[in-house]
């Protein structure tokens, strides 16, 4: 009962809101089979040597640890993910033209897939989609790379450069970008009406976004499995399944 009535609370807000901004985290891709790396139960959690894939300074170093990337890579949970409903509810959203931004975590273009437009989603991590060159920059898709590797390359390199290849997502020991950043602290400060959804909080400069849109006068709902250190600032706070609930929560 109580539940139905925060449900409703928040669904009043949605109507009035004309710049929803939504923060997602891994939470919302546990949902459609891709596992946190780095939660409680992640995978790098409970085993640290797989982390060391993903440390920029052993990959650049270290051609046996490129070799092992790229065969993850070939089996990334990513490639048969389909968006959930949480996804999906997102996507209406915007076609309802209340989306202000869409920032994530997440680097599996699973919102993209959902239906979000690319100029809505802010990818703090980067995205798996893509490879960059570390020499160049150049960026291709992550398939057109994946295919050398199936055809024998073990660590394939540029095409242009002969540079080292890599998902062009942030690894451990690598900066984030900070035009990306700004742009998703900006539009967290232009919110009328912020949602957290699956993410810890834990994690900064990006779990910021709750406190400095909530200071330009947003209203804050936080949609997680655990607690996080920004619920006592939220106005509301839903630890429920996040497919089930988002619908509810979002569609008209
Ligand atoms: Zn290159």
């Amino acid at each position: 009962m109580r539940n139905t009535a925060a449900i409703e609370k928040v669904r009043s807000w949605v109507e009035g809101a004309t710049r929803v901004v939504v923060l997602t985290g891994a939470g919302i891709s546990t949902e459609s089979g891709i596992p946190d790396f780095r939660g409680p139960q992640g995978v790098w959690t409970k085993n640290p040597q797989a982390e060391k894939l993903s440390n920029i300074h052993y990959y650049m170093a270290d051609p046996e640890v490129r070799k092992a990337s790229w065969k993850a890579r070939l089996e990334h949970p990513a490639w048969n993910a389909k968006p959930n409903t949480g996804h999906l509810a997102l996507a209406a959203l915007e076609q309802r033209g209340k989306l202000h931004a869409l920032i994530t975590q997440n680097i599996d273009e699973l919102h993209q897939m959902a239906g979000n437009s690319a100029e809505k989603v802010i990818e703090v991590h980067g995205t798996v989609r893509k490879v960059v060159c570390m020499a160049c920059g150049m960026t291709a898709p992550m398939q057109k790379a994946l295919d050398r590797v199936r055809a024998g390359e073990e660590d394939p390199p540029c095409r242009d450069c002969g540079g080292i290849l890599k998902s062009a997502t942030i690894s451990f020991g690598q900066a984030l970008v900070p035009e990306v950043i700004e742009r998703a602290m900006r539009a967290s400060q232009e919110a009328d009406l912020l949602f957290a959804v699956g993410t810890s909080l834990q994690v900064y400069p990006i779990a910021g976004a709750v406190p400095a849109a909530r200071a330009a006068g947003a209203k804050i709902v936080i949609l997680n499995a655990e607690p996080t250190q920004f619920d006592g600032i939220a106005d509301a706070v839903f630890r429920e399944p996040i497919g089930a609930t988002l619908p509810q929560l979002l569609l008209p």
